[in-house]
């Protein structure tokens, strides 16, 4: 049975084997990419059914990224192979320090040509909850269409929705209508997960109490907005609070987010109070920038509370 679906566009990815730029470097290792897999995995290997939807291009990348969810076992059968466009992959910079450098070669990508007609609605709606990002949105007017519908499927059915803002300003033909179209679908969501910059971009309030009352304004039932090492601000309707991080040595920060997302996801459809859900989102977070893959460092249940008892300052 599946009880969250995601739907959004995965890529292979190289990651540069040492630092430097990268056209200079010479071997990589071949690792998945995508906001939406990353999730997926990682609610999969907290045991939760996972369905992934998609396009993919009738290519090495395409079949390496169904392999590796297959191995991961989130279910495929909505990822529709298309012969005219190749899948996108992107390549990884190493860094000692801060962020990698990330350059991407999706567009025109099979990904991007999903259209609404190319997916039967029951896909989503057999699902309990819709987990959805910002990136979609971004990639093709289409997969915006399909964004937009998946929601309203999903609301007429009653079901729960998380989004991750996840701001793509390159992909974006410009920023207002970035702002925009995201906050149209963040508004849409019952909860909603941007990062403390990208809460600031999309509502003009600079701290996040402000950012969160936003979006409690227009419906959202919980914000909560993501402040790196620090953890995480999160405010209902009815509470609200910071939870401190987990004090991790980073190795590659890319997909802390998606590994928040997992933590705070997977810990309200287990009926966790919203702050207990909260600190498995930290800890998911914290554990994502321990390892260099982007879902490479998501815990199994068993991991993740070896993690978090470990963790336990006495
Ligand atoms: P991304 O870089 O994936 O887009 P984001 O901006 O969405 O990330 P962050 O605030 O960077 O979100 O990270 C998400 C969560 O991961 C944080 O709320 C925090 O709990 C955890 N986290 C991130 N970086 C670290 C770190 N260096 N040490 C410990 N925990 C971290």
């Amino acid at each position: 049975s599946c009880d969250v679906v995601t739907f959004g566009e995965a890529m292979a990815m190289f990651i540069a084997d040492r630092p430097g730029e990268l056209h200079q470097i010479e071997k990589f290792t071949k690792a998945l990419a995508g906001a939406e897999t990353n999730v997926s995995i990682g609610l999969a290997r907290l045991g939760f059914g996972m369905r992934w939807i998609s396009k993919i291009g009738n290519d090495a990348f395409g079949k390496f990224i169904v392999e590796a969810l297959r191995k991961e076992n989130v279910d495929v059968d909505a990822v529709f192979v298309d012969d005219r466009y190749p899948t996108g992959f992107q390549m990884k910079s190493k860094v000692l320090d801060g962020d990698p450098q990330v350059q991407y070669f999706r567009k025109g990508s099979a990904a991007s040509t999903i259209c609404p007609g190319d997916v039967d609605m029951s896909f989503f709606t057999s699902a309990k909850h819709l987990h959805l990002t910002g990136i979609p949105a971004a990639i093709s007017s289409c997969a915006r269409e399909l964004s937009f519908e998946a929601i309203k499927a999903m609301r007429a059915e009653g079901r729960s929705i998380s989004f991750d803002v996840n701001l793509r300003p390159k992909l974006w033909g410009s920023e207002a209508e970035m702002i925009e179209t995201v906050n149209a679908l963040a508004v849409q969501a019952d909860w909603v997960l941007p990062g403390m910059g990208e809460g600031k971009l999309l509502t003009g309030y600079s701290n996040h109490r402000d950012i969160a009352a936003y979006y409690l304004d227009r419906g959202v039932q919980l914000v909560a907005v993501k402040l790196g090492p620090e953890g995480a601000y999160y405010r209902t309707p009815t509470e609200e609070g910071i939870v401190e991080g987990f004090k991790v040595q980073a190795v590659d920060t890319v997909g802390a987010g998606d590994g928040f997302a997992v933590g705070l996801i997977s810990g309200l459809l287990d009926g966790l109070s919203v702050s207990e859900a909260v600190r498995r989102g930290n800890a998911i977070g914290a554990l994502a920038v321990t390892a260099e893959g982007d879902s490479e460092g998501l815990p199994t249940r068993g991991q993740l509370s070896a993690f978090m008892e470990a963790s336990v300052i006495i």
